[in-house]
């Protein structure tokens, strides 16, 4: 079950105008009668159309598709495995990936999927991309049992680049050994080829080769992995049978599958990053996320998200491992040094070096930490320079011209997936905003609170909830117009947003009314800040003939669960400021009352 290049063509070009044209009907008979599953998804990443294969695989019939989000079609994890996939094809580029997945039955099936990225015909922007998964899982089968000639398998494995394909006969003797890969393993055609593997090979390595090549010999395949140096290999043992479908030799055929290991490895980390910036996870924890990446598919010693503040100067966001005490978190170079994150801020190019000289005081650290070898990728951020991500290796050989290549493409995706969540998060972000002042409002409160604070917040710790509402704001309203009263508000958001300390927040929670989170503060703390809020609204000029007052309200809590209940308790206060004659701080006890 394959599609053929026929296919192809007839669902990226006629089939696809007419799905949303006319006779849409045509398209889905047209697609249902394909092998395999078809789908068309758009930029937001919801089903347009899909055909009835969907209904075997996961279960979901096209009608109830119409709409749907991919993720819950595909599931979070092969979501996650596929997204930076739907990014490239978003961005242009086609797609072809190998994926297992388990039907809804239960069964696993190898699969090869294409996204073929479409452009709408007027604008010429790519308005989503049409998904083929063809099942795969007959042909891989098939690959095994194919019926050649012994030279037509010489012909095969000498055309496969980084691979060997052996025969043996059931003497466990070698017919034929050919391929470039032999040599990794230390062999030779000469070696092999008319002697047994007892009399070839190592004794442990013929022990346990021996077991394989019976099974192969009594019909049943199997597939193991070996490392090479910086290399992995994928072997396979399997019969040989003859036109009638009589086993006469055993084969094994090797397949370097490095690159394609990385490439998974890369694309699976993409996922993940590209889920944390959705999930607004934090900068550095999205960087942290991406140096662990980074360290466990190049298998380098260490690796590093660097920003650079100029030419000669840059902050380390991440390390993986984590960056020791002694070591401070900034680079400074002076144009001088020759580190490949230096080489990356002076060229805006990919940068490798070898540290074997000592040519100065950076490649010396490198060389007493046992690290030679250094390879870097530039990131862009909004179409400027804004750093890089950086390897370091104990391993000469560990890092190439390959894996740098490697690291260049992952620096590249990085900033697909980076950017296209940005447009996302602007978005979420002004739902999030008070358009009259920019404060977020008590929706982006809630987010907020939720995410930032009771993560941080430790035991024993308190955190203060100041509400603040204006005194009168009625009577300026009436007296001065509601532009005015505007203005006030604006003011007094820029007066609040100046008097705060970092790790705070404060939100516009209603018309005049305000809510300022202090962390890691006691009431006795939050009192004082609050009263220098309220001395701080009441000298400042908003441009009318009076002065402008505001009452506050403060509650604390060393419980982080009931911080709804503490926005009640400040409320309260705040209430009781009010009544007891405004212009005033009133803290509410959780104990005695007031
Ligand atoms: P109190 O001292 O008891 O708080 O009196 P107050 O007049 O401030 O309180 P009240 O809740 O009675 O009135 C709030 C006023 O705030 C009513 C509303 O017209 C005004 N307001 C709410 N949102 C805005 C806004 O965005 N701009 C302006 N100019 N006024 C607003
Ligand atoms: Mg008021
Ligand atoms: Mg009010």
């Amino acid at each position: 079950m394959q599609f053929n290049s026929e296919d192809r063509v007839l669902i990226s070009s006629r089939a696809l105008k007419r799905l949303g044209a006319a006779s849409p009907d045509i398209a889905l008979s047209v697609l249902d009668g394909l092998p395999g599953m078809v789908a068309f998804w758009n930029r937001d990443l919801r089903n347009v159309v899909a055909n009835k294969a969907y209904v075997e695989w996961f279960g979901r019939s096209p009608e109830e598709m119409v709409g749907m989000h991919i993720r819950e079609v595909l599931g979070e994890d092969v979501y996650t495995l596929n997204l930076p996939f739907m990014l490239q094809a978003l961005a242009g580029k086609e797609q072809l990936f190998d994926r297992t997945l388990v039907d809804q039955h239960g069964n696993t099936r190898h699969t090869q999927a294409s996204y073929i990225p479409h452009r709408n015909d007027e604008t010429g922007e790519i308005d989503g991309f049409l998904v083929l998964v063809a099942d795969v899982t007959e042909r891989v089968a098939a690959e095994v049992q194919v019926r050649l000639s012994v030279e037509q398998y010489r012909a095969l494995a000498a055309s496969v680049p980084g691979s060997f394909v052996m025969l043996f006969d059931r003497d466990l003797r070698y017919s034929i050994a050919e391929g470039e890969a032999l040599e990794e393993f230390g062999f030779s055609s000469v070696d092999l080829e008319g002697r047994t593997i007892y009399e070839a090979l190592p004794r442990w390595l013929a022990v346990e080769l021996e077991k394989r090549y019976l099974a192969a010999l009594a019909g049943e395949r199997s597939e193991w992995e070996r490392v090479r140096g910086d290399k992995i290999f994928r072997l396979m043992s399997a019969p040989v049978s003859d036109r009638d479908g009589e086993i006469f030799a055993g084969m094994v055929i090797a397949q370097d599958v490095t690159f394609r290991r990385r490439t998974d490895a890369i694309n699976a980390a993409l996922g993940e990053i590209s889920n944390a910036v959705a999930r607004q996870a934090t900068t550095e924890s999205i960087s942290d996320l991406i140096a662990t990446n980074l360290r466990e598919i190049f298998r380098s010693d260490t690796a590093a998200v660097v920003h650079f503040i100029d030419r000669d100067y840059a902050r380390i966001i991440s390390m993986s491992p984590s960056r020791p005490e002694n070591i401070p978190d900034e680079l400074h170079w002076r144009g001088r040094e020759s580190s490949v994150t230096a080489q990356v801020a002076r060229t805006s190019r990919p940068a490798l070096a070898l540290y074997t000289e000592p040519k100065d005081s950076y490649v010396a650290a490198m060389q007493a930490d046992g690290l030679v070898a250094g390879a870097a990728a530039p990131i862009y951020h909004d179409g400027e320079l804004w750093g890089a991500i950086t390897l370091n290796s104990k391993d000469v050989n560990r890092l190439n011209e390959g894996s740098l290549q490697e690291l260049a493409k992952f620096a590249d995706l990085l900033q697909v997936a980076l950017e296209n969540f940005k447009a996302l998060s602007t978005l979420l972000d002004q739902a999030l905003a008070d358009p009259l002042t920019g404060l977020i409002n008590r929706r982006g409160l809630d987010l907020r609170l939720e995410k930032q604070f009771k993560l941080e917040l430790y035991p024993g710790q308190s955190i203060s909830i100041v509400t603040i509402d204006l005194d009168h704001f009625k009577q300026i309203n009436d007296d001065f117009g509601h532009h005015a009263g505007d203005r006030v508000l604006r003011e007094l958001a820029a007066l609040m947003t100046s008097i705060i300390r970092a790790n705070e927040l404060v939100a516009r929670i209603g018309g005049e009314e305000f809510l300022w989170i202090l962390p890691d503060t006691s009431t006795q703390q939050a009192f004082c800040a609050a009263e220098r809020l309220r001395v701080a609204i009441e000298g400042h000029d908003f441009g009318l003939s009076r002065p402008v007052t505001a009452s506050i309200g403060i509650a604390t809590t060393t419980q982080v669960r009931n911080l709804s209940d503490v926005i009640i308790q400040s409320d309260q206060a705040l209430y009781e400021a009010k009544r007891s004659g405004r212009n005033r701080v009133v803290v509410l006890d959780a104990a005695q009352g007031e």
